[in-house]
């Protein structure tokens, strides 16, 4: 995917295709994408909004796959590491990413009516360029852009009726 200028906002790809990417990524790096995982990424996929891990054993209770925690977090961490989900810090939340094959870093806008989470990709090095003033000694572990407000859907529910 190319990326045009310092952000590119797409309408995200259905799950089937961004499944199918995983499944040849993985191939391609010779990583185990197990069916445990594979499930937690599609839960993502189909949600397409932020979730804590507790929302995703919810999920496979229901199925009545009834996972251990210990399994999910597991997967999850596979899935972060390899650029499969982006973990928000601030929320302790995962969301899957719209565009695993390509290198960036992710901003998010994040519906506060409806949960919904967009993913806006950046240029790599582009969250780098907010930093701490120099002398505070802070160090920098991770730089996450969240923004949150209304989505169109939400916006539009929100205005108070006219007449
Ligand atoms: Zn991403
Ligand atoms: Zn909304």
């Amino acid at each position: 995917m190319s990326m045009q200028g310092n952000t590119t906002v797409l309408p995200p790809p259905p799950t089937p295709r961004l499944l199918a990417e995983a499944d040849r990524l993985c191939r391609r790096r010779r990583l185990q994408l197990t069916p445990g995982r594979r499930r937690v990424l599609e839960i993502l996929l189909d949600r397409r909004r932020a979730m804590k891990a507790y929302d995703i054993l919810d999920c496979l209770a229901e199925e009545g796959a009834g996972a251990q925690p210990p399994i999910v977090y597991r997967a999850l961490r596979f899935l972060v590491r390899h650029g499969f989900v982006h973990r928000l810090e601030s929320a302790n939340a995962f969301v899957a990413c719209c565009a695993p094959e390509a290198r960036h870093e992710a901003a998010f806008t994040l519906c506060r009516r409806c949960g919904s989470v967009e993913e806006i990709l950046l240029e790599p090095g582009t969250t780098g360029r907010v930093a701490p003033p120099g002398g505070t000694g802070f160090r920098v572990d991770a730089t996450m852009i969240e923004m949150h407000g209304l989505c169109a859907t939400c916006r539009h529910e929100d205005t108070p009726c006219p007449c």
